[in-house]
């Protein structure tokens, strides 16, 4: 058995890192149009966190076309860490949220867009209630300064990408998909966790103590003898 190392992603981790890499299995088959495939099945062992998984190289003999598969399937998106703190803050949008991702992982982006939009209405509603349309949400949003104008503008984007998709069939790429994750995952985590964290921190900190008048020094004035 032949014992390697290479650069794979590796789900526990969230990044790509240096795995050992063990061949279980070294085929050559013929796929039905009757080309040589090379079939190489290996078990990896992630260095980092020593998590193991099963990949497998299919390369096409005549293209040099490679396939790489991996088991369990690589995650496209992350969860970013501070997920779990939501669950008891607002399990609605914690729900919510598990389910964009599962969508995301899935290559199902259709769903994923939609549920973008629902996590943002989760968002506003949890905020400001449920008050009417995106647009009144928003408005009180800025109104009661959870939200910038400038962050105003960029949901509004996010929001249209996603009733774009609802309504009219749109598609989002995937480079797309990722700022529209990345512009609620800010939204979320200053909201729900940042904001309330500082306001804490704020009861916590020293006051400073008063600032004391400058006084201007008193020339003392020397009798010449
Ligand atoms: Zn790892």
């Amino acid at each position: 058995m032949a014992k390697d190392t290479c650069p794979c992603p590796c789900n526990t981790c969230g990044v790509e890192t240096e795995h050992d890499v063990i061949v279980l299995n070294d085929l050559r088959e013929e796929d039905s149009d009757g080309n040589s495939v090379h079939r190489e099945i290996s078990a990896i062992y992630c260095r980092g966190c020593k998590t193991a998984a099963i990949r497998e190289i299919i390369t096409k003999e005549n293209t040099k076309e490679k396939q790489l598969l991996y088991k369990p399937p690589r995650l496209w998106l992350q969860q970013p860490k501070w997920i779990e703190s939501l669950e008891s803050i607002d399990p609605t949008i914690h729900g919510l949220l598990l389910e964009v991702y599962s969508a995301a992982n899935d290559d199902q982006s259709r769903l994923f867009s939609m549920g973008i939009r629902s996590a943002l209405d989760r968002v506003m509603t949890y905020l400001v209630g449920d008050i009417g349309g995106f647009e009144q949400k928003i408005d009180d949003m800025v109104k009661k300064k959870h939200i910038s104008e400038n962050q105003k503008e960029t949901i509004m984007i996010v929001i249209d990408a996603s009733s774009a998709t609802q309504h009219r069939g749109f598609r989002p790429v995937r480079d797309l998909l990722e700022h529209m994750i990345a512009v609620l995952e800010t939204i979320i985590h200053q909201l729900y966790l940042l904001n309330p964290m500082l306001q804490t921190l704020k009861t916590q900190i020293p006051p400073r103590p008063p600032r004391k008048k400058s006084k201007s020094p008193k020339k003392k004035s020397k009798k010449n003898k």
